[in-house]
């Protein structure tokens, strides 16, 4: 079983006022918004915010927010000044002001376009299932669909793909990723920014709920990783129960730091 973080906290705190530089690494639905039905409802609370905030103002304090949303969503619904960004599981980032896209994410735009098409009438067809088509990937959701149609989405999904090498299938909470074939994920994103700003892995932390989030976790195998709620199963090092623990978490870290 893996520590609730509170049993962590004295690891946590030598942690925190040894390392001049931390990044500190997060997922946004799921982590620091609680999970929705509908993702276009997805909130961040404002004591989470201002956690962010305080822990982003202390000196030698980096936060990347990861997610598997496009970027510009992402930006617009977490409204985090000082945050570094990327979208779509890691295929956009953006740093010093610029946007780049992950090597291969152009070349597999014409074959998702096609497998969206294909996938549309079908999935419109069943109630409760949504495409979101992020540009550089996109994810059907089925959230709010009936049990005994999750075979049926996945089934259909799966036989639009399977002929089609420029993009890959991953699952999430829910939600189906439809992805360009390239050896990107929110794990590479979180490393990119790592070596950007020259932060080692044992100086980096990251927070997840999902399976998408265990790429950026394999990342840090001397870092903290952060797993939240129950579904996924791994062996993070502290867990969270919810994103109000994660707020509790941040607030707790920002005292400790400052
Ligand atoms: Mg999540």
């Amino acid at each position: 079983m893996i520590p609730h973080w509170t049993e962590q906290r004295e690891a946590l705190r030598h942690w925190l006022l040894t390392q001049p530089h931390i990044m500190i690494g997060c997922d946004f639905d799921g982590t620091l918004a609680p999970l929705v039905s509908h993702a276009d409802d997805a909130c961040m609370a404002e004591r989470t915010r201002a956690a962010v905030q305080r822990l982003i103002a202390k000196p030698g304090v980096m936060f990347a927010l990861i997610s598997g949303r496009s970027i510009a969503d992402l930006q617009q619904k977490a409204s985090v000044d000082g945050a570094l960004y990327a979208g779509n599981h890691g295929l956009e980032i953006a740093y010093e002001g610029v946007t780049t896209v992950a090597p291969g994410t152009a070349e597999a735009g014409p074959a998702l376009r096609a497998v969206l098409e294909q996938l549309a009438p079908a999935m419109a067809r069943i109630p409760g299932v949504w495409i979101e088509d992020k540009t550089c990937s996109a994810s059907i959701h089925f959230r709010l669909a009936a049990d005994d149609a999750h075979a049926e989405v996945e089934e259909r999904v799966r036989a639009a793909l399977r002929e089609v090498a420029a993009l890959r299938l991953r699952p999430a909470k829910r939600i189906w990723e439809i992805r360009p074939a390239t050896e990107w994920d929110k794990g590479k994103a979180l490393r990119w920014f790592m070596e950007r700003c020259e932060i080692p892995t044992r100086a980096a932390a990251f927070l997840g709920d999902d399976i998408t989030d265990l790429d950026a976790f394999r990342e840090l195998p001397d870092g903290w990783t952060f797993l939240v709620g129950d579904e996924v199963k791994c062996d993070a090092r502290a867990w969270l129960r919810d994103p109000e623990d994660t707020a509790e978490l941040l607030e707790w870290m920002a005292g400790v730091r400052g």
